[in-house]
């Protein structure tokens, strides 16, 4: 089983940076010596000045072998949140792939951020996992996202609930059915100190037992990140009996057998 798609990248990684040929062109050579042919960009919202759609069409044009889906990675930022709200709503045509993330709780830090663990010491994990899929379904009812990234995020730094989550996330993966939106298969979480890709086995057996569909990605914030560790997620959705991913193409979704 090969994967072909990487459905979440950073080629702004974590500063504004206008796309031009020369910014993009890497991530497409990067993909095709990989063996990946279909990568969305998802630069986050508060970058959205960065993203320029006559780069992309460029970028398609010097690489016919390749698709390349302008996407954004649209989170909960108190700050920017709303300005990119607005952004996502005014260039949604031109957008085939919207990414739906909740990045922050009741601090105004990303709370998966290296050195954020302080947001989870002494706090009852149980709340912040309650607060934390509370905002993911406010993001999967905003009517704004096609996919959600990193579905449990919440146990990057290693914290996890005390009581059983299953509750939590059948409601969740319930609106999200219900809203017809697709989930991520990361492998991102291997490189945390949580060590687990996202979402966790449980979930994604949940999640595939709902009918949910699945993207896979790598959340590269370089092009030599694209389909990181995708062997070893391979053998988790083996596990899980997944053996079709999802595409995009103007938020349509296309289900491609393995
Ligand atoms: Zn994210
Ligand atoms: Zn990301």
């Amino acid at each position: 089983m090969q994967l072909f798609s990487d459905y979440h990248t950073h080629p702004q990684a974590h500063r504004l940076q206008r796309y031009t040929f020369e910014l993009l062109q890497p991530w497409a050579e990067s993909a095709r010596s990989k063996g990946l042919r279909d990568i969305a960009f998802t630069d986050h919202d508060r970058y959205h000045e960065g993203i320029d759609f006559a780069a992309i069409e460029a970028l398609r044009a010097r690489n016919p072998d390749l698709r390349f889906c302008a996407g954004i990675e649209l989170d909960n930022d108190p700050v920017t949140g709303g300005t990119g709200r607005r952004w996502v709503e005014a260039n949604w045509s031109r957008l085939d792939f919207v990414l739906g993330s909740v990045h922050y709780l009741s601090a105004a830090e990303m709370f998966d951020s290296t050195g954020q663990a302080h947001q989870f010491e002494g706090r009852r994990i149980d709340d912040l996992y309650a607060d934390y899929f509370r905002r993911i379904r406010e993001m999967a009812a905003s009517g704004l996202v096609d996919c959600l990234s990193h579905l449990d995020l919440i146990k990057i730094h290693g914290f996890r609930s005390e009581s059983p989550v299953a509750g939590l996330i059948a409601e969740t993966l319930a609106l999200i059915k219900e809203k017809d939106l697709a989930i991520e298969l990361s492998t991102a979480g291997w490189r945390k100190p949580v060590g687990e890709q996202y979402p966790s086995v449980e979930v994604i057996r949940l999640a595939k037992a709902a009918g949910i569909p699945f993207t896979v990605a790598s959340d590269a914030h370089s092009h030599v990140q694209q389909g990181e560790n995708y062997a070893r997620l391979v053998q988790v959705m083996q596990e899980c009996g997944i053996h079709e991913v999802c595409v995009f193409e103007n938020h349509r979704r296309l289900v491609v057998a393995l």
